[in-house]
């Protein structure tokens, strides 16, 4: 197949002060990075750490110009390895895409193979980016805790954190569709209603959830959790675990910091499960992939969708970081 031999991207550069600014650019082929397959992208999504990349925060990119995105999906165009034929719908996400690799903001991208899973027959485009690197990592999540007993039959309910966010919004409604009964930690009281219809059972407000137990432990209260916010909310949350249960630790929306205590650890057996969707192997992801195509029901996907031009991305990812965004924002590279 014959190019183009331009395309588009969203390019962020260092202004003289050292700040990170952005701009549209059409670039000829041959600026694109190394790699083996070269993708025609369609759409890619926003997530906390694009809104991080976009703000110069967390000194994730290491050489500008860079094009951030740090996943997208679209058609092979060529592929030197074999391993995907052209035409054929690939998605990608991690391996440091849109960090240290050039990424999805941008009409074309070039990769290692390696890096791409095939586009699932049940899922468009469009809704693979719904889901995107937040979903994966929520069902990432849920495997880990599966595999450490959770089952829709556990004692008590499945704390989500974040719940109004991306990681949350697809944790809720998936453990909600697969029948386990789900408590939506959230700092928005607007995003109630919208919570509820995802299918959590209980609504637990931020404040809530910000005050540590009386003493090192509280009150059994929850089978497992799924936490994106770190912090204190994490600390407390090991400290409210029923016996034997399991915190999968995604983010950390509010802080990087742990204060926490070894007790619930000790007395109460509990595990913290870190959740890297980076680094994830090819197979589990595959894995994930095929199970959110096959459970994630599409209608509760919907609702939790908004699609958004390229040229509103630096925008939203001031939102994101201020936790101003809901659901699953899936960026049109070619609007
Ligand atoms: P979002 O911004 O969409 O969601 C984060 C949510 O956290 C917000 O919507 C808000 O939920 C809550 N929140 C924000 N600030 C605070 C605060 N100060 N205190 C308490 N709660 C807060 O981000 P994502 O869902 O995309 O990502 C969530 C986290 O997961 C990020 O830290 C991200 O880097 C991480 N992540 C990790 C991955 C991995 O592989 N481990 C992959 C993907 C994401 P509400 O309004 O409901 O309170």
């Amino acid at each position: 197949m014959s190019l183009n031999s331009e395309f588009k991207a969203l390019v962020l550069d260092l202004d003289a002060e050292g700040k990170v600014s952005a701009s549209f650019e059409t670039l000829s082929n041959d600026r694109l990075p190394e790699g083996d397959t070269t993708i025609a992208v369609e759409y890619s999504s926003l997530n906390y750490k694009d809104g991080m990349i976009l703000n110069g925060q967390g000194r994730l990119v290491r050489d500008y110009p860079h094009v951030p995105g740090v996943d997208f999906v679209g058609t092979v165009e060529a592929c030197d390895t074999g391993a995907f034929e052209v035409g054929q719908k690939v998605i990608c996400t991690g391996w440091r895409v849109g960090e240290v690799h050039w990424g999805g903001f941008s009409t074309r991208a070039r990769v290692k193979s390696k890096w791409l899973v095939p586009l699932p027959d049940a899922l468009s485009a469009r809704q693979s980016m719904a889901i995107g690197t937040a979903g994966l990592t929520a069902m990432l999540a849920l495997m880990a805790l599966e595999e450490h007993g959770l089952t829709p039959g556990s004692e008590g309910e499945v704390l989500v954190t974040g719940a109004a966010g991306g990681v949350g919004s697809v944790a809720v409604a998936l453990l909600a569709a697969l029948g386990y009964r789900v408590a939506a930690g959230t700092g928005r009281e607007s995003t109630h209603a919208y919570l509820t219809d995802l299918g959590a059972t209980t609504i637990v407000s931020r404040e809530e959830l910000e005050q540590a137990p009386r003493g090192p432990l509280g009150k059994e209260r929850w089978s497992a959790a799924i936490d994106s916010v770190g912090g204190p909310i994490l600390a407390n949350l090991l400290a409210a675990l029923n016996y034997g249960g399991s915190c999968a630790a995604v983010g950390l929306a509010a802080s990087p910091k742990l204060e926490a205590t070894v007790l619930p650890f000790l007395l109460r057996g509990v595990n913290l499960l870190g959740i890297d969707s980076v680094n994830a192997p090819k197979a589990r992801r595959v894995q994930a992939w095929h199970r959110l195509a096959g459970e994630l029901p599409k209608d509760k996907l919907d609702a939790i969708t908004h699609v958004r031009g390229l040229s509103e991305a630096v925008q939203l990812g001031g939102e994101i970081l201020k936790g101003q965004i809901q659901g699953r924002t899936v960026i049109d590279v070619n609007a």
